[in-house]
């Protein structure tokens, strides 16, 4: 029998798949890695390093919003500044002089930041960089390295991404993390052209030391701006973001996600000399204003000021990095856990970020089962993570890795190519194992293939008991 919570859950999510385009993307990363409408995950409350889901279910949160709540959910000094500014207003008509202190934070913290204009979207404030760099040198041409955001002036340079005109398509170029030749290559190939080098400057793999310099020395050259996206490193990796861990300097830097630890702002900084460039390019929204954002990110400031949070959720993630490479080992798969400890990714050495989507998708799925929320491309540590919670985590894994290791051993693991959703059956201190569905009305649009396959495992005790 469900529960009157799992009743309403399933309610929500047919409600939700009338009314929002993207509702199979409900959770985090969409179908790939987690079953179509049994793992929605609508959450209901946050608080620390964990979510409650709308179905009653408490999860240890490695997701974290997918980035901006870095000191923990409902941090308490954020929550009660936040709390005073509701009481007073959250939107105040003018602008206020909250403003003018985050700005003043933000200079005193992220180097080269002379000025400050706030916006709400990672999103807005890489477009704005964009624009500002244009307007300075009088050149059309981005060349791109990472994410930046759903603009036309970015997502040009994917093919996937469709409604962008071809003449805003020609503007862009896309070059690898840590590639410096291909964006020499690509300088080379444009040169007098390229208004700015946009980058986020550590993406899934450690970072390589000559990657920075090299562009900084290739902006320098042809005379572009070098811009960091610092949307999910700031405050992550240090106070002052990559540029502090680095030395290298960046013309501009975009900032959000840590910013506001989870409260809806974003921040384009640079020099009084480029940033005085910004008023004639119009970068204005209504919401830049908002009082209530303002007053997290004065809060969240004072804390990223105050105590090492990079220092705390560096050292949770290398721990994570170790346990998960030691587990791997005693169940013999070949992942890691790659690139930065603050934005630890799973992947397989050699060949990048894991892609085999019936792996990844019976990795998370038991995981999930054990209460802890993984989001494969991307583990978030946070402020309020403990060593503990790392300890439970790793247990987790470990189990979660033998299910997938079972599966591949019994011919599965290549042939899944979905969700797995109900035909988990989860059990304490054990593997998972692959189950026939209790009744046929499994939500799942492409279970039939992996039902039968899941059939054929279950009647092979041999690979369901081990352990
Ligand atoms: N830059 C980076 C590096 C990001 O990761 C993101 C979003 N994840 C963005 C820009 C865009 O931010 P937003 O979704 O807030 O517009």
């Amino acid at each position: 029998m469900p529960s009157p919570h799992d009743e309403h859950a399933s309610q929500v999510i047919e409600r939700a798949f009338r009314v929002l385009p993207d509702a199979d993307q409900l959770a985090t990363a969409g179908a790939s890695t987690h079953a179509d409408g049994t793992y929605p995950h609508l959450a209901v409350s946050a608080g620390g390093a964990r979510f409650r889901d709308i179905a009653g279910t408490d999860y240890l949160d490695w997701y974290m919003a997918g980035g901006p709540v870095v000191l923990g959910h409902q941090h308490p000094e954020v929550q009660a500044a936040a709390e005073r500014q509701l009481a007073l207003g959250a939107n105040l008509s003018l602008r206020s002089a909250l403003e003018v202190d985050v700005a003043e934070r933000l200079c005193a913290m992220v180097p080269g930041v002379e000025q400050v204009a706030f916006a709400k979207n990672g999103t807005d404030v890489t477009s704005g960089a964009v624009r500002l760099a244009r307007a300075v040198t009088g050149r059309d041409l981005v060349l791109t390295s990472g994410y930046h955001g759903f603009a036309d002036w970015s997502k040009g340079a994917d093919d996937g991404c469709v409604g962008i005109p071809d003449a805003v398509r020609s503007l862009v170029y896309e070059f690898p993390c840590n590639d410096v030749s291909a964006a020499r290559d690509l300088i080379r190939r444009h040169r007098g052209t390229v208004a700015a080098i946009v980058v986020e400057p550590i993406r899934y793999t450690r970072l390589d030391p000559d990657f920075l310099p090299g562009l900084r020395e290739l902006a320098d050259r042809e005379g572009c701006l070098l811009v960091f996206d610092e949307v999910v490193t700031g405050f992550r990796v240090a106070p002052g973001g990559v540029q502090e861990v680095t030395g290298v300097p960046a013309d501009l830097v975009c900032l959000a996600k840590g910013l506001a630890n989870g409260f809806p702002l974003a921040a384009l900084g640079g020099p009084r000399r480029l940033m005085q460039h910004l008023p004639p390019t119009h970068f204005s929204m209504t919401y830049r204003r908002d009082a209530l954002s303002l007053a997290a990110a004065d809060a969240a400031l004072s804390v990223y000021a105050d105590q090492d949070v990079a220092g705390h959720i560096a050292a949770l993630g290398e721990q994570l990095r170790s346990g998960f490479a030691a587990a791997n080992e005693r169940v013999g798969l070949d992942w890691s856990l790659d690139g930065h400890p603050a934005l630890l990714h799973m992947a397989t050495p050699g060949r990048g970020r894991v892609t085999d989507r019936g792996a990844i998708t019976l990795f998370v799925q038991c995981c999930q089962r054990a209460g802890v929320y993984i989001e494969p491309y991307r583990l978030l540590p946070s402020l309020a993570h403990t060593e503990d919670d790392v300890v439970h985590t790793l247990e987790v894994m470990e189990l979660a890795m033998r299910t997938v290791r079972t599966a591949f051993e019994s011919g599965l693991g290549g042939q899944l190519d979905g969700p797995v959703g109900d035909h988990l059956e989860t059990r304490p201190d054990q593997p998972a194992a692959l189950v026939a569905p209790a009744s046929g009305r499994s939500r799942l649009r492409r279970s039939r293939r992996v039902l039968r396959r899941a059939r054929r495992l279950v009647t092979r005790p041999s690979t369901r008991s081990r352990a």
